[in-house]
């Protein structure tokens, strides 16, 4: 399965999606955290791919679910919107 992300440099591939974040085995294997390059763990409810290095932790949003994997996009740790 495809999966349309946006990275670095604005190129945007989109894919008619369900609303609900479905993010493939295939695509959390290979993505990584542009910060630390470390793997991503997804937290479902924010609709966010967190990044599993306790000393980056960058969550970084899904927008209709494509992972913008941009650190200018990400939240801060410690930070919260409610
Ligand atoms: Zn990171």
């Amino acid at each position: 399965m495809a999966i349309g992300v946006v990275m670095r440099g604005g190129r945007e591939v989109r894919n008619r999606m369900s609303e609900t974040m479905e993010l493939s085995p295939e695509f959390l294997q290979i993505a990584a955290c542009p910060a630390c390059h470390s793997k991503f763990a997804v937290d479902y409810d924010a609709h966010e791919l967190v990044c599993a290095s306790p000393s980056c932790g960058l969550a970084y949003p899904v927008r209709d679910g494509i992972p913008v994997l941009l650190i200018d996009e990400a939240r801060r740790p410690g930070e919260r919107r409610n």
